[in-house]
């Protein structure tokens, strides 16, 4: 059975740290370390750790520019923007959409669909498993349209919206001891339990349980944990730490690994799962799942991701409102709807940085040098350019910022020959990923969705 494990909202070192104290220890049957997805959204986002987080193989999604529900266009298409040029996240590789607030509407469907993402997971299950009409659904196509929260969102479901190839990741929600009436879905354990009056971290984990034990007793719908991992951090300046719930967290995915054959997984791993489904005995070998870490050497100084080889070699942001690092190079102003990819702020006497290009991966892009260090088949990338342009306008990486799609003449990275992208990035231990990132001060917004 797979539990997926999800975070939103912005990537600060303490939200890293929120996540690594309950996976970074942890191993899948096939001896990986799990890897989950952030829907990330870029105020108070420090873009470095977006990149580390992706080249440890995590799953790097799009949570709009400045967490909005209903989204426009522009939110949707500036965080990808944004993530590309800044983050150095392939265009390829943002394929999913969470909502903020979980609140989406048929036109925020048909615009993920115009923008070429492989899926949404903004709607939730509100019937248990063990109700004959439940409706936690596995993944599912929106080739006949939605199938989940039919009555609170217009023009969905009876066969609305048409998105052929697209597909719903329905989040499955906990049940406590009243079923439906006590639905709980993301961050459960700041919710009281049973119609309680406080929160209590044993009738959360208990129920946590029971609702795992259906599923898996059943047809092994994935469950989720879905997470704000600011609620669950211990080192976000000012608040005090959750020692009771991190402890119940950790006994519930202790327990739940007990069980045989449960994997903590991304949501693109899962669906890459369900797209190539393989029996039982073979998912070890299923490629989505593995875990290879890019060949590059320790001593290499390349700002990419892998904090031993991009030490000392960050751009520090100094922005008032949310300072940050990148490899790529500084804006000049803040990314914003309007301009999700600013011209870049070049520092005396240096050259401007490289974004990443099309044709090479995120580990092996020099942005100082601008060339590509894979020599090899094995680690040659293609990237895909998105419609998400003015009017539609297809965008690739590369450049300098300011613009999309123009590689200044100036690069000279080894081009590849055109391969298939790989599914899933290169994999890392993520366990040294959070604590590189500087304190950015309490500056964070703390989103309850
Ligand atoms: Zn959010």
């Amino acid at each position: 059975m797979f539990v997926v494990f999800t975070a939103d909202d912005a990537i600060q070192s303490y939200t890293l740290d929120s996540v690594n104290q309950f996976l970074a220890h942890r191993k899948n049957p096939n001896g990986c370390s799990p890897k989950m997805t952030y829907y990330t959204s870029l105020n108070y986002t420090n873009y470095t750790l977006v990149t580390d987080w992706y080249v440890a193989g995590n799953e790097i999604a799009d949570h709009t520019m400045t967490h909005v529900g209903s989204p426009p266009a522009d939110e949707i298409n500036g965080n990808l923007i944004a993530l590309n040029s800044l983050a150095g996240i392939p265009m390829s590789a943002i394929k999913g959409f969470r909502a903020p607030f979980l609140n989406y509407s048929r036109e925020t469907l048909e615009l993920l669909y115009k923008a070429q993402f492989l899926y949404d997971s903004s709607a939730s299950s509100a019937i248990p498993v063990t109700d004959p009409n439940t409706d936690c659904y596995w993944p599912y196509t929106m080739d006949y349209g939605m199938a989940n929260n039919c009555l609170d969102v217009p023009g969905t479901c009876r066969g609305e919206p048409k998105l052929p190839g697209m597909w719903e990741l329905p989040m499955a929600a906990f049940f406590d001891k009243r079923g439906t009436s006590g639905v709980h879905l993301m961050d459960p354990w700041l919710d009281t339990a049973n119609g309680e009056t406080a929160v209590n971290d044993t009738a959360t984990l208990e129920y946590m349980k029971a609702t795992f034990t259906d599923h898996y007793n059943g047809n092994r719908q994935p469950i989720g944990i879905f997470t704000h991992p600011i609620h669950l951090s211990t080192t976000y300046p000012g608040v005090a730490s959750p020692d009771s719930t991190i402890k119940m967290l950790n006994a519930f995915l202790d327990w739940a690994q007990e069980q045989k054959d449960v994997w903590i997984v991304s949501n693109e791993q899962l669906l890459d799962y369900v797209r190539h489904p393989v029996p039982l005995s073979q998912l070890d070998s299923v490629a989505a799942l593995k875990c290879a870490s890019p060949q590059i050497d320790a001593n290499t100084k390349i700002c990419n991701g892998i904090p031993q080889n991009e030490e000392g070699l960050l751009s520090h942001c100094q922005f008032s409102d949310f300072p940050f690092y990148t490899c790529y190079g500084c804006p000049e102003v803040l990314p914003t709807t309007d301009n999700p990819n600013p011209p870049q702020q070049v520092p005396d006497g240096q050259n401007a940085r490289f974004r990443l290009p099309a044709n090479c991966s995120t580990a092996f892009w020099d942005p100082i040098q601008g060339q590509c260090s894979c020599t090899s088949d094995t680690c040659a990338f293609t990237d895909n350019s998105r419609p998400i342009g003015p009017n539609g306008a297809n965008l690739t990486g590369g450049g300098i910022g300011g613009s999309f799609g123009a590689s200044p003449s100036t690069t000279s990275y080894i081009p590849f020959n055109s391969v298939p992208p790989r599914f899933s990035p290169g994999v890392g231990n993520a366990f040294a990923v959070g604590v590189l990132g500087a304190v950015i001060g309490a500056l964070g917004v703390i989103n309850r969705f």
